[in-house]
């Protein structure tokens, strides 16, 4: 089995691959495997896959569980609605949403599929990596060739190479990306700064994930590392430097500027990032059923980047991950078509969904006050009363 991308997606389908006995190689273009410094949220379908995997004391270690979601209106923060997290998900789905910091995540998993203890053979990771093409000319041993002139063949190659996808290119599929006229800014804030301020450490009481609704544009924080950090993500519309870069670095003081109009608290806290902030232009892949050719696979953004306004891209490739070792690891060799097959029957459609409502979400959330936004508060409303803070 040959993994070309060593991201979430890659990752964790490396190790769940590996605990159904296979053999797996990743090669990832990177000299240094890592994440962003960011935080990621995993809902209860990518906690369970996670905790599946037998990770739970390693993210126990790592995760900060927020007790609800709170949605307030950007003009004065009031609230709008509040969503059960915390104990709720685990009494409902039996599984719990938790946030992270990316690179603590990513490391439990390179961790876990390097630990020699594990059952299952260990995975070999290739970082400095670059997969330039894929031969195909013998369909069942599908081969990735790399910038340095290696060959890795193998019965299953899979793409988990992202939302610029090369394998995707080498399988010859359609260019499905949908630019958002969007851009998220990324940036942490410590926790103590924002506990510091009276007027900001309102935040940091009730670990609390939190979403602002507003005209044009939304921000979401929570925290991560148990309150050392804030993590930010400002959507606002796209400049077209940022469209055109994809990824630029970005100052504070552009990101504290961005939410003008806005409650005098928003400003106050976003100028206190630290660190790096950088702009990304943001991506929907319309809905594409095609994930496989032949003893090649697609799995993660490479198939079905979507826009973060569900904070499920990573966790459908978590998704994704389960369900191809699930096929794939009770197969003979001559079975990995229709194991491949019965991959995609499983995941598309459901994943599609997911891209779809996180790119409605992007209209819903940034309605201009008038009757529809009142409408859409009334309905976020709902769970108002059902908190278990
Ligand atoms: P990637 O993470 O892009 O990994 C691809 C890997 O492949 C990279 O390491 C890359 O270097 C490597 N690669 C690429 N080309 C080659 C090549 N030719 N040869 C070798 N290696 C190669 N998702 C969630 O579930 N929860 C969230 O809270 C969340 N928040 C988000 C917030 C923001 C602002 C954004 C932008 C996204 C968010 N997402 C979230 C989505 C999530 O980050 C992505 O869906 C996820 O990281 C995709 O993982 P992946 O492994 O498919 O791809």
């Amino acid at each position: 089995m040959t993994i070309v991308g060593g991201g979430l997606g890659g990752l964790t389908a490396a190790l769940a691959l590996r605990q159904r006995g296979l053999r797996v190689t990743v090669l990832e273009q990177a000299a240094e495997l890592g994440e962003v410094g960011a935080g990621i949220q995993t809902a209860p379908n990518a906690s369970r896959v996670l905790l599946g995997l037998g990770l739970r004391a390693a993210l126990e270690e790592i995760h900060t569980e927020p007790l609800d979601q709170v949605r307030r209106r950007w003009q004065d923060g009031s609230v709008i609605g509040l969503t059960p997290l915390g104990d709720f998900c685990k009494r409902e789905y039996n599984a719990p949403y938790w946030h992270y910091h990316r690179a603590d995540l990513h490391k439990v998993l390179l961790d876990a599929c390097l630990d020699e203890a594990r059952p299952g053979p260990v995975v070999r990771v290739r970082t400095g990596c670059r997969v330039v093409a894929v031969d195909r000319s013998n369909p069942a041993r599908p081969a990735a060739l790399t910038a340095a002139g290696e060959r890795y063949e193998a019965d299953v190659l899979v793409g988990a190479d992202g939302i610029r996808s090369g394998v995707r290119d080498a399988l010859g599929l359609p260019d499905t990306l949908l630019f958002s006229g969007e851009m998220a800014y990324r940036a942490l804030i410590p926790g103590d700064k924002i506990a510091a301020d009276p007027a900001t450490r309102w935040l940091v009481d009730r670990f609390q994930s939190t979403i602002w609704y507003g005209p044009d544009r939304h921000l979401v924080h929570y925290m991560i590392r148990g309150g050392e950090w804030l993590n930010v993500v400002a959507i606002v519309p796209c400049s077209p430097e940022v469209e055109r870069r994809w990824t630029v670095p970005a100052t504070v003081d552009e990101l504290a500027d961005a939410f003008p109009g806005w409650d005098d608290r928003v400003a106050l806290m976003l100028s206190k990032a630290e660190g790096d902030v950088s702009a990304w232009a943001m991506y929907h892949r319309r809905r594409d059923p095609v994930w496989v050719d032949g003893h090649v696979a697609l799995l993660g953004d490479a198939c079905h980047a979507m826009l973060p306004y569900q904070a499920q891209g990573a966790s459908q490739a978590m998704e994704d991950a389960a369900v191809l070792a699930e096929e794939l690891g009770a197969v003979p060799r001559e079975g990995v078509r229709a194991a491949l097959t019965r991959y995609v029957a499983r995941r598309a459609k459901h994943a599609g969904m997911v891209q779809d409502a996180a790119w409605r979400n992007m209209s819903l959330y940034h309605l201009p006050d008038g009757p529809e936004q009142r409408a859409r508060d009334e309905r976020l409303k709902r769970f108002d009363g059902e908190s278990d803070v």
